[in-house]
């Protein structure tokens, strides 16, 4: 199936590492041009060479998605570099648990900022490229997460994930009738270095692999293959919608 996303102008926010660099991998495989954003400058340079020496188009910019001047000069700067901008993906997103009587105002707002203030920074700065007269397209995909159920020692991140569920569908509905669709990815848990990193990283693998109907943790690369549809031209008629790449597990 041919998926359309040659020559568009992908930003993947968060694309340094994880789930937004397998994402950027599938869509310079695909053709696109890929902006990989990411606080990480470093890492976003790295991964951003990672994908030229393998055949793709990619440039790395540096910025914080909760920052509005990061934000909408970053914009400005791919739409200036390559013409436009055709696809977002809102993946940037960090956990910080802990039960709520111990989470105090940075634990709560960093995290609720990062995932909503960043999902709305972001899209509003692309929005003016996509609805424009002679474009008229665009896709908006925000990775949200299983938690947007209730997860415990996660009361700021369920809710902001939740929180991006509501934005993707106000967005749907506001943005349809210029070419533009918006929906949400509800990954499950999924083997990146920041799952690593957490200390009980060994029970929550086997945890996965004994509650999972496929029994297995989710890999990058599985959500990014449903990113990339989403993104598609194939996907023009799918809007406001919550793709849950969890295993079978909610
Ligand atoms: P990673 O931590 O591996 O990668 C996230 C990247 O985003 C990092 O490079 C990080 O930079 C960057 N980032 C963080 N904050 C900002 C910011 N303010 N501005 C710009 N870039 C930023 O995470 P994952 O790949 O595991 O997760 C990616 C997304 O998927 C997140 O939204 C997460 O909530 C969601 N998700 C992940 C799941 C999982 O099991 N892994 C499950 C469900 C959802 P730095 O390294 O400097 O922090």
């Amino acid at each position: 199936m041919d998926l359309g996303l040659n020559g568009k102008v992908a930003i993947v926010t968060g694309g340094a590492r994880g789930i937004g660099a397998a994402i950027g991998e599938r869509l310079a495989a695909e053709g696109a041009c890929v902006a990989v954003a990411d606080r990480d400058e470093a890492g976003a340079r790295a991964q951003a060479e990672r994908l030229g020496a393998a055949g793709g188009k990619a440039l790395a910019y540096a910025l914080d998605v909760t920052d509005e001047d990061s934000v909408n000069g970053m914009v400005e700067a791919v739409a200036h570099t390559w013409g436009s901008v055709h696809l977002l993906v809102n993946n940037a997103g960090f956990t910080r648990d802990m039960r709520i009587t111990k989470m105090g105002m940075d634990d709560w707002d960093s995290v609720v900022d990062v995932i909503l203030k960043g999902a709305f920074l972001c899209t509003r700065a692309v929005l003016p490229w996509m609805t424009a007269e002679g474009q008229r397209f665009g896709r908006i995909v925000n990775i949200s997460s299983r938690a947007h159920l209730g997860n415990a020692g996660q009361a700021n991140y369920s809710a902001a994930k939740a929180g991006l569920i509501g934005f993707t569908r106000a967005m749907s509905l506001e943005n349809g009738r210029f070419g533009v669709t918006v929906n949400a990815v509800a990954p499950g848990i999924i083997d990146t270095q920041a799952v690593r990193d957490l200390p009980h990283y060994d029970k929550i693998r086997e945890a996965a692999v004994k509650t999972t109907p496929v029994p297995r943790m989710g890999q990058p690369s599985d959500v990014a293959d449903a990113v990339a549809f989403l993104l598609s031209e194939r996907a023009g008629y799918i809007s406001g919608d919550v793709l849950h790449v969890s295993g079978g597990r909610y």
